[in-house]
């Protein structure tokens, strides 16, 4: 291709909202065989609500949502829309916190049909509880003190690692919800477990006919994700996904990569988080999507700014149609 074909390409890609780093960016995905999607925000809308909330301990149900969302809270700075002070940044930490601001603001659990986003800030920061050394683990959870004891909030990974027993009752109760596709995050306070929720995020409207087109493409579709194995495959089943890797750490998803680069093939990654950012690195084409966290941007050769799957096979196309005169 001509440097004014690459150019026209870059400008037709930038009206349909893909942007592409640079020729060589372009030229590469025309090739691609291999295509990893993270699940969370890049499969899926990334719009987690809370749909169970299951206390274990005989704990007030409105205690144990106040420590919950207190631990999910960047307390020192909370500014302005509170749904942007979520810790870490992750769509399960909001989705507590408009789950929790709901009971604490209307006096009930919110049911499916209630509008959890009506709030009010000044009603929320009344009952969120101080925190001292918050710190966000990658792939894993949230933990800090609250009140000088230990709060966990996270996988079954953070709850075990730290020595807490899950009862049976709630391991059963989790594996239900896994089964459904949902995400279960476990709740320790104190060396005790304490409860649990279950999250579900939709997926993305288009992201099955997306999966379709791209094997009618001969590209090869893999789900990758920090999530349980039994929510992954849930999820991967449902938009025709039968390669997943669940379970995977943030470092690990590169790995996962570097595994799908071994015999010479080329590999695309789509992610959106910052836990993405090695794997959109190590791929040989790198979209990051959506809002996209700015890590993930700057690690990514693409950026699919309409949070579109269907982009993702418009960046192929772009590609294919720009070199096939000269292959
Ligand atoms: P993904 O790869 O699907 O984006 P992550 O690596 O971000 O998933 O997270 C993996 C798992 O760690 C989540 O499914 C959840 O169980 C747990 N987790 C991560 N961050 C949080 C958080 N802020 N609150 C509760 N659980 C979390
Ligand atoms: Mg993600």
């Amino acid at each position: 291709a001509t440097p004014t074909a690459v150019m026209v390409a870059t400008g037709v890609g930038a009206n349909h909202g893909v942007l592409v780093k640079g020729g060589d960016a372009l030229e590469r995905a025309q090739n691609v065989n291999y295509i990893i999607f993270d699940k969370t925000g890049t499969l899926t809308q990334g719009k987690a609500t809370v749909t169970t909330t299951k206390v274990f301990s005989g704990m007030d149900v409105g205690d144990f949502l106040t420590l919950v969302a207190s631990a999910e809270v960047r307390q020192q700075n909370i500014p302005k829309d509170f749904a942007y002070s979520a810790s870490s940044e992750h769509p399960l930490a909001k989705a507590i916190l408009d789950y929790a601001f709901h009971f604490h603001f209307f006096g009930k659990l919110p049911s499916s049909k209630d509008d959890v986003k009506k709030r009010k800030e000044d009603a929320f920061s009344q009952w969120l509880l101080e925190v001292a050394d918050f710190s966000a683990l990658p792939g894993k959870g949230v933990q800090c003190l609250i009140n000088g004891k230990m709060i966990l909030v996270g996988n079954r990974a953070l709850i075990s690692e730290n020595g807490v027993n899950i009862p049976e009752e709630a391991e059963s109760f989790l594996v239900d919800m896994e089964l459904n596709a949902k995400t279960g995050i476990l709740v320790a306070y104190d060396g005790n477990f304490i409860g649990l929720m279950g999250v579900t995020d939709p997926l993305k409207r288009e992201a099955a006919v997306v999966i379709e087109g791209l094997k009618k493409m001969g590209i090869y579709p893999v789900m990758v994700t920090g999530d349980n194995w039994r929510t992954a495959l849930a999820v991967a089943k449902e938009i025709g996904i039968e390669d997943v890797r669940a379970e995977v750490m943030p470092a690990g998803k590169a790995d996962v990569i570097r595994i799908f680069q071994k015999d010479g093939s080329v590999v695309a990654m789509v992610g959106d988080g910052i836990n993405d950012s090695p794997a959109l690195a190590a791929a040989d084409v790198g979209m990051a999507i959506g809002a996209g966290t700015d890590i993930a941007i700057e690690a990514a050769d693409y950026v699919l700014v309409r949070n579109n799957l269907e982009d993702v096979i418009t960046a192929i196309d772009l590609s294919r149609k720009t070199f096939s005169r000269i292959r």
